[in-house]
C-alpha cells in the first residue's frame, strides 16, 4: 500500500507496510488501538481475536484498583482464567524483572500491563525476553512511550534502553484516564508539543546535514499535534475526549518511531534539554519534574532560541574562525564538570559520533550559507515562543525554568552543552556552528531574568 497523502486516524497506519516517497517504506507493528469511552471493554475480544488463551496481568497495587480489577473481571466473564500479579518491587529494577519472571504461569500465553511508564516499559522488555506478545491498557497518559519498540529498566541502578518490543494492541479508556491526575495529562500534552520544535531540527538536519527526511510523517506528526493545540480549552476543563486526543495523538507520534525507523520526528533539541536535565537530577538522587514538563519547557527554549536565530545578521568568516579554534581538550574539560559521572558516555559518544568535527562545521558552515534564505524561512514558521508560554500557563503547566527548579547557571550549562547527549544534528547543533550559542544564551537568559522567569544564580 502507498503512504497516504492526506493524514487519516491513527488506525490507518498500524501493522500495515506503507510505501513512500521518501524512498522507505514505514510499518508500525502495532495491531490494534482502541481510545473511548468504554474502550477497556473490547480486551477480551482483542484476546479472542488474535487467538489468546492465558493471560499474565501485572499492575502496581495502584493500577490494579483503576483498571486492573476490571480487566480480571471482564476476561473471566469470557471464561478466561487470567493471572494476575500485583508488582511489590516497584523501583522496576533486576527485582522486578525477576518477580515477574518467577510468577510467570508456564502456561500463559500473553502478557498484560495496566499503568504509564515504568510498568509499561517493564512489559515491552520483559514479554520480549520471555518471548511472548503483549497488550497494554494505559491509565494515563504522560508521554509517547507507550507505542515505543523498546522498554526503559533500571539496571545498575541506571536507566537503561532495553530492546523490546510493541504493544500488539493498545487500550485507553477515557473513563479510566478522566481521572487520571491532571499534572499527567499536562505532561503528555508538554511531551506532544515538544514536536513542534523536534519537526524543525529534522528539516533543518536534512537541510544542512544531508539527513533523510520524510515530508509525509512530519506532516502526519505535525497534524496530530496542531489537532490537540486547537483542543486547549477542552484540555482545561477535563474533557474526556480531549484528554483521549492527547492520547491518541501520544500513541501516533510514538508510532511515528516505528513508522520511521527512529525518533527523528519526535525529539530534537528539547528533549536533548530534558535529557541533560535527568542526567544532573539521577546524579542528585531527584529528578526535576516530569519528562513531559520537562519537554513543555525545554519547547519553549529552543522557539526562543530559533526566533534569536532568525533575527541576526550572520557572520560567516567569524563563523569559520570559531570553528577553527575549536579546542577538544578544552570542549572535554567542559564535558567533565557540566556532566559529571556521565561525562564519560558522552566523550564515547563524541569520539563515535564526531560531532564537532573541525572540517564537519567548516562543511556545515558553507551549506548554512549557501542555503541562508530558506534556513530563516523555516526559522520564521516556527510556532511563537511567547504564544506557546501563554498556552502552557492558561493550562497550569510547567513553562518557565523556574516552574521545575532550573536555575541560570544549570540553563546556560544546558544551552552549551545538552546537544552533547545524543548524535543528531538539531537547531542548537546549527548555533553552535555558527559559533553563537554562547551569545544567544546569555541573551534569553538576561530576558528571563528580567522577567524573573528563571533562578538568579
Ligand atoms: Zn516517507
Ligand atoms: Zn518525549
Amino acid at each position: 500500500m502507498r503512504m497516504y497523502d492526506i493524514t487519516q486516524p491513527i488506525e490507518q497506519y498500524l501493522n500495515v507496510p506503507l510505501e513512500c516517497d521518501c524512498g522507505r517504506t514505514h510499518y508500525a507493528p502495532i495491531k490494534a488501538i482502541k481510545i473511548g469511552k468504554g474502550a477497556l471493554d473490547a480486551l477480551p475480544e482483542y484476546v479472542a481475536k488474535y487467538g489468546y488463551k492465558k493471560p499474565y496481568l501485572l499492575c502496581d497495587p495502584i493500577t490494579y484498583k483503576i483498571a486492573g480489577e476490571k480487566c480480571e473481571s471482564l476476561l473471566k466473564e469470557k471464561g478466561y482464567n487470567p493471572f494476575v500479579l500485583i508488582i511489590k518491587h516497584l523501583n522496576y529494577n533486576e527485582a522486578t524483572l525477576g518477580e515477574i519472571v518467577l510468577n510467570k504461569p508456564d502456561d500463559c500465553d500473553l502478557m498484560i500491563a495496566c499503568g504509564t511508564g515504568q510498568i509499561t516499559d517493564m512489559l515491552r522488555f520483559s514479554s520480549f525476553k520471555l518471548g511472548l506478545p503483549c497488550f497494554t491498557v494505559a491509565t494515563g497518559a504522560p508521554m509517547d512511550g507507550f507505542a515505543a519498540s523498546v522498554g526503559i529498566m533500571n539496571v545498575n541502578n541506571l536507566k537503561a534502553t532495553m530492546p523490546a518490543h510493541c504493544s500488539e494492541v493498545i487500550i485507553g479508556d477515557t473513563d479510566i484516564l478522566k481521572n487520571a491526575p491532571y499534572r499527567m495529562t499536562l505532561a503528555g500534552f508538554g511531551d506532544l508539543i515538544g514536536k513542534l520544535n523536534a519537526l524543525n531540527d529534522w528539516h533543518l538536519s536534512a537541510m544542512i546535514t544531508g539527513d533523510h527526511y520524510c515530508e509525509k510523517i512530519d506532516r502526519l506528526v505535525s497534524d496530530y499535534v496542531y489537532d490537540v493545540l486547537g483542543k486547549v480549552d477542552r484540555i482545561r476543563n477535563k474533557d474526556p475526549e480531549a484528554i483521549g486526543d492527547i492520547l491518541s495523538s501520544l500513541l501516533l507520534t510514538g508510532s511515528s518511531i516505528s513508522l520511521y525507523g527512529t525518533s527523528r520526528a519526535v525529539s530534537g533539541a528539547e528533549h536533548h534539554m530534558s535529557h541533560y536535565w535527568e542526567v544532573l537530577g539521577d546524579q542528585r538522587g531527584q529528578q526535576y519534574a516530569m519528562h513531559g514538563e520537562q519537554v513543555a519547557v525545554g519547547t519553549v527554549m529552543a522557539l526562543s532560541v530559533a526566533e534569536k536565530l532568525r533575527d541576526r545578521k550572520i557572520d560567516f568568516c567569524e563563523a569559520r574562525c570559531k570553528a577553527r579554534k575549536f579546542s577538544f581538550t578544552e570542549w572535554e574539560n567542559n564535558i567533565q564538570r557540566t556532566y559529571g559521572s556521565a561525562a564519560e558516555a558522552v566523550i564515547e559518544l563524541e569520539k563515535k559520533a564526531g560531532k564537532n568535527d573541525v572540517e564537519k562545521r567548516l562543511q556545515h558552515i558553507n551549506t548554512i550559507e549557501e542555503l541562508w534564505p530558506n534556513i530563516k524561512k523555516l526559522l520564521d514558521g516556527v510556532y511563537p515562543a511567547s504564544r506557546l508560554r501563554d498556552l502552557l500557563k492558561s493550562l497550569g503547566c510547567p513553562c518557565d525554568p523556574t516552574d521545575i527548579g532550573i536555575t541560570g547557571k544549570i540553563l546556560k550549562d544546558t544551552f552549551m552543552v545538552c546537544k552533547e547527549t545524543r548524535a543528531i544534528y538539531t537547531l542548537y547543533s546549527l548555533v553552535w556552528d555558527l559559533g553563537l550559542m554562547d551569545e544567544i544564551s546569555d541573551e534569553i537568559i538576561l530576558k528571563l531574568k528580567e522577567k524573573q522567569y528563571v533562578f538568579d544564580n
